[in-house]
């Protein structure tokens, strides 16, 4: 029988060290201050939101009310249901042009547990993860959690905010376990040609104990004409060593249904189900039949959203073109524009308080004219910041409009 020892417990923090390590979630904490003014009466233009605006089609609703009639409501296979499996591997074949087994699969609650569950199976004590700045929030979060040491490689505006190969060759070392790699980017909407991926497989082929976590959850949100060209695809020895990480949230309006997949090496995987199965079991029964029917169904819907965002886009560019004191890059995809203010940092605002970096510059938004943005440092690249625009068209405009009036006010 184990006995408790109050003295040694009383020396001890009250929690682990591993959530002492890790921070909320920022982007979740300045929806949550929208919120709180909102309850106050405030009316909030809400630009932080990183999730589409549109309902889930309604294809999709059907096709979960059918399962819950059909009385798939129980547990199911830990990773997904076999049908989910196999129509992901379609997916995977149709749209990307990549072949995997049943194995290769995995179906988890969002592409955020797919990520931790991988970062969880592959991370010991001290092991190295590359992350490209600016990143999405949770990234290094989650490798600290597990005891990793993220190693951030600025991409700043001048590259488009994409990772320079010769970045990326220096930053690797014997403890390199994975390169993270987001396209179309959450914050920045930058998307990777190609052309410019090549050269980054390039080094990754020269590194094989280096793994590549891929996150395409933005896939099918790209503009342009661009042509969407997922990492795995360039090299199949590289393509071997690949977590291809995907879901339903944004392509199909699904973030509260909690369904992510990815597909990779079939120990890779089954090591995740076996963490998987220990800690939440199966993603909802229901959600998995939803899940198949958006991906098997009709697929129009999404054009027609990626057109609707691409519009909205150019409203946001528009509307901030001739704001004095930003800077801000078209990016091909995602939904998120990642303005500069650099210019108005060290700026006075009109009672007298000094801009003194990015987060100064959202909170004076926020209280001078109810527009909430992200800051910059939240993603690891400051002075930036992160708009939205995955809302109404008259909430954008009314929003730029209100945005080039605070920085006017700036002297
Ligand atoms: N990756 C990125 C880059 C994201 O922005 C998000 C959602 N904000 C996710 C993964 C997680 O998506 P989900 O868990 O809803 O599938």
């Amino acid at each position: 029988m184990t006995v408790f020892d109050a003295a040694s417990a009383s020396n001890r923090s009250e929690f682990a060290a591993r959530v002492n390590r890790i921070q909320p979630s920022q982007s979740g904490a300045a929806a949550q201050r929208v919120r709180e003014l909102q309850a106050q009466g405030r009316t909030i233009l809400n630009l932080t939101q990183g999730e589409p605006d549109f309902d889930t089609p309604d294809n999709v609703v059907q096709a979960a009310l059918a399962a819950m009639k059909r009385g798939e409501t129980k547990y199911t296979n830990t990773d997904g249901t076999a049908v989910l499996k196999e129509t992901i591997a379609k997916k995977f074949a149709r749209e990307n042009g990549l072949s995997y087994k049943v194995s290769q699969i995995s179906v988890a609650n969002g592409a955020k547990q797919i990520l931790f569950n991988a970062l969880a199976a592959t991370l010991d004590h001290g092991d190295e993860v590359i992350i490209p700045a600016p990143y999405w929030v949770s990234y290094p979060e989650m490798v600290s959690f597990f005891g990793g040491v993220p190693k951030i490689v600025a991409c700043p505006a001048a590259r488009n905010f994409k990772l320079d190969p010769i970045d990326l060759e220096r930053a690797i070392t014997s403890r390199t376990r994975w390169l993270l790699l987001n396209s179309p980017s959450n914050p920045t909407g930058a998307v990777y040609t190609r052309r410019e991926l090549e050269p980054i497989i390039d080094v990754l082929r020269r590194n094989p104990h280096v793994w590549l976590l891929s996150d395409d959850i933005y896939e099918h949100l790209v503009y342009d004409g661009l042509e969407y060209c997922t990492p795995a695809a360039i090299d199949q020895s590289v393509a071997e060593r690949t977590l291809v990480v995907n879901g339903v949230s944004k392509a199909y309006c699904m973030t509260g249904w909690r369904i992510g997949y990815a597909a990779g090496p079939a120990k890779l995987i089954s090591q995740m189900a076996k963490l998987q199965s220990q800690a939440t079991a199966n993603p909802s029964s229901i959600s998995q039949a939803a899940a198949v029917e958006a991906l098997n169904g009709p697929q129009e819907g999404l054009r027609e959203r990626a057109e609707k965002y691409q519009r909205r886009r150019n409203l946001v560019l528009e509307g901030l073109a001739s704001v004095p004191g930003l800077a801000c890059d078209k990016p091909s995809g995602a939904f998120y524009v990642f303005p500069s203010c650099r210019d108005l940092i060290g700026k006075r605002t009109p009672d007298g308080t000094v801009l003194a970096d990015d987060k100064d510059f959202c909170k004076y938004l926020l209280d001078a004219e109810g527009v909430a943005v992200v800051h910059g440092a939240a993603y690891g690249l400051s002075p930036h910041f992160r708009i939205s625009y995955a809302t109404a068209d008259e909430t954008l405009k009314e929003a730029c409009v209100r945005i080039a009036r605070a920085c006017s006010r700036l002297s």
